[in-house]
């Protein structure tokens, strides 16, 4: 049979490289970019580029989903702050891989995922409950460089806006053990994508995974205009 865009795309991605784990590539399967489009989009969804949803954001491209999931090592049972819902799509593959339908439901994991622009954090959160992922993600409008306290710490911390430093409360709120990816540098060019490891006593490493471009992380710890 014919293989469809999304799949075509998943292929590339394999080819290049990027893809690597089998739970990886399932979920940006079970997953097809398109269901978290607007509908003027929707055409587009296959191309690896970021797309606009409105409100001078972007959904990412597929190759950086795909890099920040491979790197962030995501579990069965982990619970997962996402800083920047946008569309929910990000946090849909990772909920298909951290809490996936074909567990029990009591070993299943959690996304966290804050938006910022409320617009946004109700189409998330409609995307989201339409794609049949409503028992699997929580979407929260607010400002994500704060972090959640409310269910701190957590396993894994990702964040899709680039932020000016790595905000002090996302690495307190982190579980020891636990992995951070956060794109830091300038509003427009030079930003790093970063990853922060903390052992078990605490302990933290930095690594350079090499530069991204990401719109910017904006309140209390972000870019300010
Ligand atoms: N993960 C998204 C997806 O799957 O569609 C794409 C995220 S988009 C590249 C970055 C998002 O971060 C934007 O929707 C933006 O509004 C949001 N954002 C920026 N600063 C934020 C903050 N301080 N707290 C929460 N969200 C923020």
């Amino acid at each position: 049979m014919e293989k469809t865009d999304w799949e075509k795309t998943v292929d590339n991605l394999l080819r290049e490289g990027i893809l690597r784990s089998p739970s990886v590539i399932k979920a940006m399967l079970a997953v097809p970019r398109k269901r978290f489009l607007p509908e003027d989009q929707r055409a587009y969804s296959a191309m690896d580029t970021p797309l606009p949803i409105g409100f001078g954001q972007t959904i990412s491209a597929p190759h950086m989903v795909a890099i920040m999931n491979e790197a962030l090592r995501l579990e069965v049972g982990q619970k997962v702050l996402e800083v920047g819902a946008g569309s929910g799509w990000h946090s849909a593959t990772i909920a298909e891989i951290i809490a996936p339908k074909d567990a029990p439901r009591s070993e299943w994991g959690h996304v966290y995922t804050v938006e910022i622009v409320q617009s946004l954090a109700e189409i998330a959160r409609k995307n989201i409950m339409n794609e049949g992922y409503g028992d699997r993600v929580t979407i929260t409008y607010g400002d994500g460089s704060k972090g959640y306290p409310a269910k701190a710490p957590f396993d894994r911390v990702l964040v899709t806006a680039a932020a000016p430093r790595v905000p002090q409360p996302l690495v307190d709120q982190l579980k020891p053990e636990g992995i951070m990816l956060i794109p830091v540098g300038s509003v427009l060019l030079f930003q790093n994508l970063v990853k922060i490891t903390k052992d078990s006593s605490g302990a933290l490493k930095e690594e350079n995974l090499g530069g991204v471009a990401f719109v910017p992380l904006t309140g209390e710890h972000g870019h300010k205009f």
